[in-house]
């Protein structure tokens, strides 16, 4: 060794995207695992995250360079943490570096100080001051803000617009004042917990409770509760004596499911400060909050798939609400599943987890069976409140209006007339689907994916919805120049069109992605549901999940038969889960409830299984299914995706790798294609990819080593874009 007395080396992790850790040398004394240093690298400077003190490098001491300073003087992760990432590394197979910044929100990994910085936060000036009574958001933001400072974005989530808060301003009663937030120690308080609104558990949510209270250390339940069965009251329960203990509670809910009614059923609970975690935060805030739970002084955290990764003082429990969620898997870059890692963060912790659902995931299914978790049931719901009745309408040979056939809309017509609401749900926004010529047959197709434009009217554009591409609407066929252009199939616009038609005395919402994109404009529209502003509701799966609203008597999927027969053998999977997830928004409260289903396949198997006899019976019959064809969770998968502008490129990479591959694989692996994607082409890119499948981990981890380090030696793998997914929730 030729390295002065005075350096040594440090393993750290890089955000590169390639799959191996770099060493550096540097000055003693060095600075611990979990510390970030600034190094070389190329050109460029680059923040690292230290892994170790390695005692020797693959690499000649004499080539490696020195790092230019150390950022952190203490760890910014704990061990625990770093293992966990280590661990998630070796699994998924995936760059290092990727992984463990994943774990850092942006700011840190941009190199800034791990640090709470004066910030603007609202400042209650008057504890006596009161509003009118009629000025309910103002009243919510004052109580919200007795409790301690808050930023916009914190009040924003839980449903204070700044126009509220400038309202307040105006009046003096609160004030914008930059700050730099104090770790509060939140064990010192007492705990207070709003007791009016504690019901009586039912006997199944006691017993739920009183099992998971009882928990040793790490233990996995499957809360497994039909919609409205109060499985919220199940977590608010068991988290009081975690919290009472002084540990902090992580909870996880699906990306679309943080609304502010959810903060706000914890924050009426317990008056303990509340983080929230969420892709729609700015870099500070989510800095913030990533500090308040590293630190301790938040005790329970909301927050979507990223949460899980985020530094813990003191977690005891961890929850995952509606975990069969395909949003807790990440579909890009470190593709990890939420739930999966949230398993193996309770077992190092050795704390308790719940994960709950009324349809829960087939793994989780499988994983309760074969007593990996423990199952808990709530198969009632709490007080008045019924299960809704199924209604199968048979749309062959009838004349539909809009996708509307006559028999519902004589239903929609009584519930309307009742004064009660309605939901429509089609899982397609836009007009309709589909541009066609009356002329000549053409149709607007996107020159970049192998599918049709999207027709929308409201802005008048054509939109591509695999590729974002958008344009506008031509003004005459471009093929034979009529100007009978039609729309073929049906949007979620068309559907307000008709319904606007059909009952103009009615408030109409439509809630999708296209009006939803404004911030705060979800919490918006959710508010005028609630308070009666509108009395139809029509909605992509946006507004199927978990939204309470108890005055929707009457649920319809307009068009079910597209998910019977996808090629992904998941898909009958998310559709029933969609279809109970529908379901359940009818009859939560006192009024009974009715679903009805448009089909043409009114006999079809799987949508008499669901109506008649509910989701369980479905999915106990479809994992044997499952099991019988030995498909996941019977057994394990992985999928190499490649993409180029270039089909051949894409193939010939592909076939490479399996001819390399297939010989050297034992019998038990199965190693299917290369297979086009469904949609071949998207965004330009010609898409194929590999399967591999086995009955045991390891083994399907032994290929897929194998195939990673048969593609370093293979030229066609530079022409392409390739990535590994293991545990995919979809093929291509
Ligand atoms: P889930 O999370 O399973 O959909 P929730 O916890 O949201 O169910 O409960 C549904 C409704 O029932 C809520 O309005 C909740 O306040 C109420 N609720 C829950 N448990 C009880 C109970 N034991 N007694 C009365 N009402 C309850
Ligand atoms: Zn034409
Ligand atoms: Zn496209």
């Amino acid at each position: 060794m030729s390295i002065s007395t005075a350096h040594a080396l440090l393993r750290v992790a890089l955000p590169v995207p390639l799959r191996r850790e770099f060493d550096y040398t540097c000055p003693l004394p060095l600075p611990a695992p979990g510390c970030r240093v600034s190094v070389p690298f190329g050109n460029r400077s680059l923040t690292a995250l230290v892994l170790s003190h390695p005692d020797d490098s693959d690499v000649a001491i004499a080539k490696l360079k020195p790092i230019t300073a150390i950022i952190d003087q203490i760890p910014i992760l704990a061990e625990a943490e770093l293992k966990l990432l280590a661990w998630a590394t070796q699994y998924y197979l995936h760059a290092p570096g990727e992984v463990y910044f994943q774990a850092l929100p942006t700011l840190l990994r941009k190199g800034e100080t791990a640090a709470y910085r004066s910030s603007p936060y609202w400042h209650l000036l008057d504890e006596q001051a009161e509003v009118s009574t009629q000025a309910i958001k103002q009243q919510q933001a004052l109580t919200l803000l007795r409790q301690g400072p808050l930023s916009s974005g914190e009040l924003q989530i839980r449903g204070i617009s700044g126009a509220i808060l400038q309202a307040l301003a105006k009046k003096q009663i609160i004030e914008k004042r930059e700050q730099v937030p104090v770790p509060n120690d939140w064990r010192d308080t007492a705990l207070i917990i709003a007791q009016d609104d504690k019901p009586r558990l039912t006997t199944e949510q006691a017993l739920a409770v009183s099992v998971i209270q009882g928990a040793n250390g790490f233990t996995p339940f499957l809360l497994e509760g039909i919609t409205g069965s109060g499985k919220t009251e199940v977590y608010l329960q068991i988290m009081e004596a975690v919290l009472q203990a002084g540990l902090q509670v992580l909870v996880l809910v699906p990306e679309i499911g943080l609304t502010p009614q959810t903060i706000a059923r914890f924050q009426q609970r317990f008056s303990l400060p509340i983080s929230t975690l969420h892709s729609g935060m700015n870099e500070r805030e989510r800095l913030d909050a990533w500090l308040s739970c590293r630190d301790g002084s938040t005790a329970i955290v909301i927050g979507t798939r990223s949460a899980l990764l985020t530094p813990f003082a003191r977690l005891g429990l961890i929850i995952i609400d509606e975990e069969h969620d395909t949003s807790f898997k990440q579909q890009e870059g470190f593709r990890y599943h939420a739930r999966d890692l949230a398993l193996l963060r309770a077992h190092q912790l050795n704390i308790p987890i719940v994960l709950g659902s009324a349809t829960p995931s087939f793994e989780s299914l499988h994983n309760a069976a074969s007593g990996k978790y423990q199952l808990l049931t709530l198969s009632q719901r709490p007080g008045t409140a019924t299960v809704a009745e199924h209604v199968l309408l048979d749309s062959r040979h009838v004349q539909m209006h809009a996708g509307i056939s006559p028999q519902l809309i004589e239903l929609l017509g009584q519930d309307l007339a009742k004064g009660n609401q309605v939901m429509l749900f089609l899982n397609r926004r836009g007009y309709a689907p589909a541009l066609l010529c009356h002329g000549c047959g053409w149709l607007a197709d996107c020159e970049r994916c192998d599918a049709h434009f999207t027709w929308h009217r409201s802005p008048s554009r054509l939109h591509c919805h695999h590729c974002d591409h958008q344009r506008p609407l031509p003004p005459a066929c471009p093929q034979c120049g009529s100007q009978q252009l039609i729309g073929t199939g049906l949007g979620t616009e068309q559907v307000e069109q008709a319904l606007t038609g059909l009952f103009p005395q009615y408030g109409i919402i439509r809630i999708d992605r296209d009006n939803t994109r404004r911030k705060g404009s979800f919490a918006q529209h959710l508010e005028g549901i609630r308070n009666g502003q509108y009395q139809i509701l029509i909605g992509t799966q946006m507004l199927a999940k978990g939204h309470h609203f108890p005055d929707v008597t009457l649920v319809a999927m307009l068009d079910a038969d597209g998910a019977l027969f996808a090629s992904d053998f998941r898909a009958t999977e998310r559709f029933a889960q969609l279809y109970i997830q529908v379901a359940g928004r009818a009859g939560r409260a006192s009024k009974p409830g009715r679903v009805v289903l448009q089909t043409h396949q009114p006999e079809h198997a799987l949508l008499q299984d669901l109506a008649n006899q509910g989701y369980r019976h479905f999915a106990n019959s479809a994992l044997q299914e499952r099991q019988a064809a030995m498909l996941p969770p019977f057994s394990f998968q992985a999928l190499f995706r490649a993409q180029a502008p270039d089909a051949n490129h894409v193939q010939s990479f592909l076939q490479q790798l399996v001819q390399q591959l297939q010989p050297q694989l034992p019998a038990t692996v199965l190693c299917l294609g290369p297979l086009s994607a469904q949609m071949e082409r998207k965004a330009g890119q010609y898409r194929y990819q590999l399967l591999l499948q086995a009955n045991n981990r390891r083994e399907l981890a032994g290929a897929c080593r194998l195939a990673l380090a048969l593609i370093d030696t293979l030229v066609s793998a530079r022409k392409v874009r390739w990535s590994l997914d293991i545990d995919p929730a979809e093929l291509w």
